[in-house]
């Protein structure tokens, strides 16, 4: 029994064997699907022999506005469930604004778990799955680009990132630039016939992609390992404080040489701190 409420329900992100049961279920219950572009979504409906429902389109420019009708349906015992293009709907697509709303009015809201590339890539890519940062899609603009794969230098948890074929390139050229000697597994395809892992030196990937231009086709996920940086340079918050207390009283070298000797952080790591909070 199927009880009124929002779904958030997990479609294929290629393989259409990838619907679960429970998903068909849901949809063949459904009083109204709620689609991210319901063309599209018709065509997947269809595959599964879902027919004939109520639709409602639900994007970014007019999620605000179908609350109501949600919210309506479902308190007149209706049972709402909402999809997107693929995967599952609010990682990198429409829904956060609708379910933060019902969530806020208490209505129930229950996830039909299954695909999602993110998870999909990281299962696969070998890379250390302990800890991980997911960070959506990067930025499109050159000087966001830019600080945020700078940013990478330290993590030391594996990141994933998802990004398009049309800036893929100049996404690994840069990632070769600034974060050198990394591991990097490109994730192209996931579950479709050209599914390929590109396992790469960040420095090594822009020749490797640029050798052959099927290798740029279809959709990624970029995976960046962990840093290996020494731990040594890592200045810690409480290093930090321990520096800028020092700072006010001795010289910048010798507050470096002190927290130094007591934490174990190389000297030339804390100097620039030390300078920047000096002059500060
Ligand atoms: N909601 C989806 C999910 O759960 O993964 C993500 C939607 S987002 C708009 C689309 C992006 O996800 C693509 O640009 C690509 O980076 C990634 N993606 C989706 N399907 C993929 C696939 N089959 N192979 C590789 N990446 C995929």
């Amino acid at each position: 029994m199927i009880e009124s409420a929002l779904y958030i329900v997990a479609t294929p992100i290629g393989n259409l064997e990838d619907v679960s049961k429970r998903a068909i279920s849901v949809l063949e219950a459904a009083t109204l699907i709620a689609a991210e572009d319901t063309r599209h979504s018709k065509i997947f409906l269809n595959a599964i022999g879902v027919v004939g429902k109520r639709m409602l389109s639900c994007h970014d420019h007019n999620e605000e506005e179908r609350v109501e009708l949600i919210v309506k349906e479902i308190e007149q015992g209706g049972i709402v469930a909402l999809i997107s293009d693929a995967g599952t709907p609010l990682i990198c697509d429409p829904g956060f604004k609708v379910v933060r709303e019902l969530v806020k009015r208490g209505i129930k809201v229950s996830p039909i778990p299954g695909p999602s590339a993110v998870i999909t890539a990281l299962s696969a890519s070998g890379l250390p799955t302990d800890e991980f940062v997911f960070k959506g899609f990067l930025p499109v603009k050159d000087k966001e680009l830019t600080e945020a794969l700078a940013l990478l230098k330290n993590v030391k948890s594996t990141t994933v990132f998802y990004e398009s074929p049309k800036r893929i390139l100049k996404t690994v050229k840069l990632m070769g630039e600034l974060i050198p000697n990394r591991d990097l597994v490109l994730c192209r395809e996931l579950t479709k016939a050209f599914e390929s892992f590109y396992h790469l030196k960040t420095q090594e990937a822009f020749d490797f992609l640029a050798q052959d231009a099927n290798y740029t086709k279809g959709e990624f996920v970029v995976l960046v390992g962990p840093s290996e940086e020494q731990e040594a340079d890592e200045v810690s918050p409480k290093a930090y404080e321990a520096l800028e207390s020092l700072v006010e009283f001795v010289p910048a070298k010798v507050a470096c040489q002190v927290v130094s000797k007591l934490t174990g952080i190389s000297k030339n790591a804390l100097y620039d701190k030390a300078l920047a909070l000096k002059n500060s």
